[in-house]
């Protein structure tokens, strides 16, 4: 069976200065992914590694870096789910957590629940052994005067299992309590066996109206490759006066990439080798 896999640092405008350590950080995310797709891991195990690598690093609105709200505090959100089951862990609104995705997968696999948030999820981290952090310590000196974007992964394992993960800080100077669509299944992300799977960044009001990975999945259903499936989705996005991009992921693990903001960092498996692209509209670099 292929495996696959693809992750993204964020839809937006990304500054020129930026462009080369956004693109060494999403290859190294799929660097983490990649290793362990190759063990013969999971597509879940795969998109978490990958999105811890991009929540550690702090040119991404993630984890460590994640962009500030009103109150100047980063409070976060993030979702993983499986696509055999269509089970999923989502936290919103966490402020001390290092982590949001692996608190996320625990909201999956260690409760009856799908989804956690604010203090409910902390108190949930703090007894599952998750240190809790101060939030000053997720501020990160370039996020008082920058902003980027949220990042996300999609993989398919060896036994045709796919997953998506999602993460982010929201948006700058978002109201205190705002929650955007990366928490919401089917609109920040969303898998399915059955097709593939999707994750999405950029404006999340405009995600959920839309429902937009939700509707990319359905969309492998009739298109045949996971590019026009990314591309077909758009049109519908705009009219839904969307502003972000997407990533998808077919059952054969091919993938694709699309987004009406100027860059959305991207990198991939390519055969044999990784490759990456900071806007779909431009060439892609393979190692
Ligand atoms: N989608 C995220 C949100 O609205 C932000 C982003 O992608 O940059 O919370």
């Amino acid at each position: 069976m292929p495996i696959g896999l693809i992750v993204h640092g964020g839809a937006g405008d990304w500054k020129e200065a930026d462009h080369a350590a956004a693109l060494a950080g999403c290859r190294q995310a799929v660097e983490a992914g990649l290793a362990l797709l190759l063990q013969g891991r999971s597509a879940l195990d795969a998109v978490e590694a990958a999105v811890l690598s991009l929540e550690a690093n702090p040119i991404f609105n993630a984890g460590y870096g994640a962009v500030l709200n009103r109150d100047g505090i980063a409070q976060m959100d993030a979702l993983i789910m499986d696509g055999d089951d269509g089970r999923f862990g989502a936290v919103a609104a966490v402020e001390r957590v290092e982590h949001p995705i692996t608190l996320a997968r625990y909201v999956m696999e260690r409760t009856p629940h799908h989804f956690l948030a604010g203090p409910g999820a902390e108190l949930f981290a703090a007894e599952q052994g998750i240190a809790l952090v101060d939030p000053a310590r997720m501020i990160a000196p370039r996020r008082l005067d920058a902003t980027s974007d949220t990042v996300g992964a999609v993989a398919l394992d060896e036994h045709g299992n796919v997953a998506a993960a999602v993460s982010t800080g929201g948006i700058h100077e978002k109201l205190p309590g705002r929650i955007g669509d990366t928490p919401i299944a089917g609109a920040g992300g969303y898998a399915d066996n059955m097709f593939g799977a999707a994750s999405a960044t950029g404006v999340g009001e405009g995600i959920m109206r839309s429902l937009l990975t939700f509707r990319a999945v359905e969309a492998l259903a009739t298109f045949r490759t996971a590019q026009s499936a990314a591309d077909a989705v758009m049109p519908v996005f705009e009219r839904y006066r969307g502003n972000g991009g997407l990533i998808v992921i077919d059952r054969r693990g091919q993938v694709g990439a699309a987004h009406n903001t100027q860059y959305m960092p991207t990198a991939w498996i390519d055969g044999d080798r990784i490759s990456v692209a900071i806007s779909q509209h431009s060439p892609a670099v393979s190692r």
